[in-house]
């Protein structure tokens, strides 16, 4: 092998000669600073995490209420000129210690703070699902595009350690040829006065919510994107929660290899897993896509065992935020950008077309 100076930086081998090492040493450090917007249920998850990470820290806080603002500010180190309300959330362009604005709001709120914190100069980290509709996701890349920041979906399981075996497995020729996919995803809601049961809000019903988890399973355990998709809802319009949303869809996903996916989305009954089914055996995963506990079983010969991950290091919430972090340090695009998005937003619109119109939907 000829030993130039591109394979010795690629090597490593540049930090023995001291080339880049300034560089590089200011990056191992660096720790970039998020703006969390909205302090809800998933927020309360999320910023326990940052003690975890290694290249992120939080260095601000949106709400609807400073009084929460600034209890959460006294909890995460977060000093008073770091807090904004939804009213002065434009000035965070002068908040020099925000790098990142993570959107952990109601999904019909994703687009305009996705907007506007590209607008403030700032990289994005949006929740999923990305936005209510498809033309709205489009929109959020081409701000942020426009404005030269990052976008990243948090779509944690892939950063999740079983999550990432699991397509492991699924992508090698451990099982065989991969045949057919099952993915359940679901959970019977409770108040019927939540934002998830409000169409402006929420975009939709289960799909839209819990379902988005069977959907993505799909796609990255088989690495290919679907072909067709056929559909079917139900749901009680006379259930006081299902007003304006769908309780129940189920959908059915044809991938270019053969792979059919099975797939549950639900508000009705709690569901948390998928299969992988080769022609040599299976891994099923249950809990699949949970905070915690996600467990892997492998069959094959016969035999069923547990099937452990690899130990990642960081949990899923860490090794994600500091993913972003690392992305806009060195310029690359995230492992889940916008356009990962957009592509699940695109395949929701037809699923929903596909249930109203009771046919089969070519993509
Ligand atoms: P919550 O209802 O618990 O929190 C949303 C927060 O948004 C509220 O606490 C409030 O914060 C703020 N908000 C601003 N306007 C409104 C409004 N009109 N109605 C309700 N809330 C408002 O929701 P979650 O935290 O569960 O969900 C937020 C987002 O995170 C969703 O997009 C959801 O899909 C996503 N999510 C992702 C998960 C994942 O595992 N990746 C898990 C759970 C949720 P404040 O009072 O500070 O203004």
């Amino acid at each position: 092998m000829t030993t130039n100076r591109r394979s010795l930086l690629t090597m490593g081998g540049v930090l023995s000669l001291g080339l880049t090492q300034p560089a590089r040493a200011q990056s191992a450090d660096r720790r970039l600073g998020y703006a969390i917007v909205g302090l809800g249920q998933y927020a309360d998850v999320i910023l326990p995490r940052f003690a975890d990470c290694r290249h992120s820290r939080v260095t601000a806080l949106v709400s609807g209420s400073m009084d929460k603002a600034r209890q959460y500010g006294a909890r995460y180190g977060v000093p008073e000129g770091g807090l904004y309300t939804y009213e002065t959330f434009d000035t965070i362009r002068n908040n020099p210690d925000v790098d990142i604005v993570y959107v952990i709001l109601p999904n019909g709120m994703h687009h305009e703070y996705t907007v506007r914190a590209a607008a403030a100069g700032k990289h994005v980290m949006c929740e999923k699902p990305m936005a209510n509709t498809a033309a709205e996701a489009e929109q959020m890349i081409a701000a942020c595009r426009a404005a030269g920041s990052k976008l990243m979906i948090g779509y944690r399981c892939r950063f999740e350690p079983s999550n990432r075996e699991a397509i492991r497995v699924a992508r090698s020729a451990e099982l065989g040829p991969t045949r057919i996919i099952t993915a359940e995803h679901g959970f019977n809601i409770g108040d019927p006065t939540q934002w998830r049961l409000n169409r402006a809000l929420a975009g939709g019903g289960s799909l839209m919510d819990i379902g988005i988890y069977s959907l993505q399973a799909a796609r990255y355990l088989t690495g290919e994107e679907p072909v067709s998709v056929s559909a079917v809802e139900s749901t009680d319009r006379s259930d006081i929660r299902f007003r304006e949303v769908e309780d129940t869809i189920n959908f059915q996903l044809s991938f270019p290899s053969g792979v059919i996916a099975d797939c549950v989305s639900t508000y009705g009954s709690h569901h948390n897993r998928y299969r992988i089914v080769g022609t040599q055996g299976w891994l099923d995963a249950e809990s699949a896509t949970a905070y915690e506990g996600n467990r892997l079983r492998l069959h094959r010969d016969g035999r069923t065992i547990d099937h452990p991950a690899p130990d990642a290091g960081q949990n899923q919430f860490s090794a994600m935020l500091d993913h972003l972090s690392q992305c806009v340090m060195t310029d690359s695009e995230p492992l889940v950008a916008g356009e990962e998005g957009l592509r699940d937003m695109r395949i929701i619109e037809a699923i929903y077309l596909a249930a109203r119109e009771r046919r089969t939907v070519m993509l």
